[in-house]
């Protein structure tokens, strides 16, 4: 079992060492509060490369946000096409725009945050459609708060590489080990990189821990390691 000073450096090594080898995340262009919300949306469970181009294109379909609000859940996935459970996500940012809507009589959520982040936070999580990763993202990303967004793809990453240990912990007990051990300045580069070793390597189904940066400090990556290498099938006999 990894003690959390374990955790706190073997997460330290890791982000080092993603952060030496892949190209640079680049700073992203600030985004106004809703459309951030309808950016995790969209980002949760894929990379940040494919989010971007598909938010995007998403937007270039819409006049407005007020014209995705009164579009069929069809059209916006539809607007959607290539992002990973689109259907869902539509239905998703149909359901937040039309709660923003009937809540503020306005897209603008500048002063959601005029109360502390607790409460925006506790506001956030009320709308219809909001998932945890997305509140999580706003904080981090809109609201300056150390928050760390976990969708499947990083909680994968964390479970193989030994930070979360039992199959049952909940996310708010994984979530708070997690921010205990990454720092606060870290926090984008945690969620940008994790994504990004997710897409490419630490894919679902089998990992490719032989082509991973992070094999030797990996127990599974080491387990892979230690496994006799897997039979080559036999040529079919004529
Ligand atoms: S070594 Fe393998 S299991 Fe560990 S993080 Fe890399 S790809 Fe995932």
């Amino acid at each position: 079992m990894l003690a959390i000073m374990n955790k706190q450096d073997l997460l330290a090594k890791s982000l080092k060492l993603l952060d030496k080898k892949l190209p640079p995340a680049g700073v992203p262009e600030p985004r106004p509060v809703l459309e951030e919300v309808l950016y995790a949306i969209v980002r949760e469970g894929y990379t940040t490369e494919g989010a971007n181009a598909a938010f995007a294109r998403f937007k270039g379909t819409f006049f407005d946000w007020n014209e995705v609000r009164v579009s069929t859940v069809p059209e916006i996935a539809d607007a959607l096409k290539g992002v990973p459970d689109a259907g869902r996500k539509a239905q998703r940012i149909s359901e937040i725009l039309q709660y923003v809507f009937e809540m503020y009589y306005s897209f603008d959520l500048t002063d959601l945050d005029k109360k502390g982040l607790k409460q925006a936070a506790k506001q956030l999580a009320r709308f219809t459609g909001m998932t945890d990763f997305a509140v999580a993202w706003v904080i981090q990303r809109s609201l300056g708060g150390h928050a760390l967004p976990l969708d499947e793809p990083t909680l994968r990453v964390m479970r193989r590489l030994g930070v979360i240990e039992t199959e049952d912990e909940d996310l708010e007990s994984i979530r708070g080990t997690l921010e205990h051990a990454v720092a606060k300045s870290a926090g984008q580069a945690f969620t940008d990189r994790i994504a990004t070793l997710a897409a490419t390597v630490c894919r679902e189904g089998k990992p490719r821990c032989t082509d991973c940066l992070l094999k030797s400090d990996c127990p599974t990556g080491q387990d892979q390691g230690r496994r006799p290498p897997e039979p080559k099938p036999k040529p079919k006999s004529r």
